[in-house]
Parts: C-alpha cells; sequence; structure tokens
C-alpha cells in the first residue's frame, strides 16, 4: 500500500470514529459514558506527548517559522470553537437548566469542523514526513474521534434537532477530518507548516478542550489516566520502533 492510500485509509476510520460517536448518542444505546470520559483522558496524555515530543520539534526542524504557525493553530481553535461560539465544551450536552438556542448547535458545527479538519491534516503530515510519525499521530488524534462525535451530536439534540440532523452533524465532522487527509496530498510542499498548524491546534484541543473536562470530574481516577495516556505514547513509540515503522 503506498502512503496516500494508507493515509486515506487511517483517514477514513478517523472519520468512521466520529460517525460512530454520534450514532452512540443518536440510537440511545446505553452505552457505558464513562468509557468516553477514558478516552477523553488518555487521549490528551497521549496527544501531549505527541505535540511536545514529536510535532513540535520536528515542524521546527523543518521550519524556523514553525513557533508562528504553532501559535496560529492554537488561536484559529481558540477562535472558531469557543470566541466565535456561545457555549462549546467536549462531552455530553447536559444542562437541564437552560435551554441550549439553536444557533450554538451551527456555530459548534463550524468551530469542530475547523477542528476536524486540522485533526486530518495532522495525520496526513505525519506520514508525509515518516511512517512512525503519521501512525503515532493518527494514534492520538483517534483516542479523541469518538468524544468528538459524541459532541456535536448531542448539542445537536440539545438545541432542538432531529437524530437524522445530529447524526448528520457527526457524518459533516467527519468529512472534514477527511478533508484535511487529502488537501494536505495536494500541499507535500507545505508539510512543514501544516505540522506546525496542527501541533498548535492539538495543544488546544488536548490541554483547552479535553483537559478541563477531566478537571471536572471528582476523585482522582481519571487525571490519573492522563499520565498513563503519556505511558502509552512511550509505548507505542517504542514498538513502532520496534516494528521498524
Ligand atoms: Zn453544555
Ligand atoms: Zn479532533
Amino acid at each position: 500500500m503506498d502512503n496516500f492510500a494508507l493515509t486515506l485509509a487511517l483517514g477514513t476510520i478517523a472519520a468512521l470514529a466520529n460517525v460512530f460517536g454520534g450514532f452512540i448518542v443518536t440510537a440511545r444505546s446505553h452505552w457505558n459514558q464513562e468509557f468516553l470520559k477514558y478516552f477523553i483522558a488518555f487521549g490528551s496524555g497521549f496527544l501531549l506527548a505527541a505535540v511536545f515530543l514529536k510535532m513540535i520539534p520536528i515542524s521546527y526542524e523543518q521550519s524556523k517559522l514553525a513557533p508562528l504557525f504553532i501559535l496560529i493553530g492554537y488561536f484559529v481553535i481558540h477562535f472558531f470553537e469557543h470566541t466565535a461560539v456561545p457555549h462549546f465544551h467536549f462531552g455530553e450536552e447536559t444542562h437541564p437548566e437552560f435551554l441550549i438556542p439553536r444557533a450554538v448547535g451551527v456555530s459548534a458545527l463550524v468551530g469542530l469542523t475547523t477542528h476536524t479538519f486540522f485533526d486530518g491534516v495532522s495525520i496526513a503530515s505525519g506520514f508525509i514526513i515518516n511512517p512512525t510519525l503519521g501512525f503515532l499521530i493518527f494514534l492520538a488524534i483517534m483516542l479523541h474521534k469518538i468524544p468528538e462525535g459524541f459532541t456535536i451530536a448531542s448539542l445537536f439534540l440539545a438545541s432542538g434537532r432531529s437524530r437524522k440532523k445530529a447524526l448528520t452533524s457527526s457524518f459533516i465532522i467527519g468529512a472534514a477530518t477527511l478533508a484535511g487527509v487529502v488537501l494536505m496530498q495536494f500541499f507535500h510542499s507545505l508539510v512543514s507548516h501544516g505540522l506546525a498548524l496542527s501541533a498548535g491546534v492539538s495543544i488546544y484541543v488536548a490541554a483547552s478542550d479535553l483537559m478541563p473536562e477531566v478537571n471536572k470530574e471528582k476523585g482522582i481516577k481519571l487525571s490519573v489516566m492522563v499520565f498513563i495516556g503519556v505511558g502509552l505514547f512511550y509505548v507505542t513509540e517504542f514498538l513502532l520502533q520496534k516494528l521498524g515503522l
């Protein structure tokens, strides 16, 4: 399988995980919600390790402008997920004390679509540089893909939309992930900037979207899982090297 086919296949898996997250909400399956919280906790630890140990140093090796693009990536997501959106947070939408205005669904979808587009750019940029980096980034992103689909679909339901529309919203963020993967193929020469932007986006996602959800939980169980996520990153990197990838 060539690099592009592999990237496309993994991008599709990531996109399907978004749809699966939406499906959990819309099918009202009695899926264990605790399980999703673990994904969020593992995901933030793993993703932070990937960003600080791989994405930032490698993008800086490729371009001395990387720090600027990292900062831009961070603030692009801050703007689209939070400044332009009145109400957005990761996880299930459960605020019985107030109704979520309909407009929130659309603005949150725009925000999350921007974010998932860069999930795709991250995976593709990783593979363009080398397969080990690609796989590490893919796994780092994968861990929060189901919660992402879950988040947008539950926000759609909470803002008074049908289940069909809620499921469609998770399709849209999945499609944006694939769009990011495909678009990067046409801009191989911009990979250093793509990786740096993605690193900034990923810092936001891990530290400003996922970690606050971990910290909302009472007790230490979930915050310990963040460290296990970091540990998993090391184990995965070790195994990938053993496999000669
Ligand atoms: Zn809420
Ligand atoms: Zn994401």
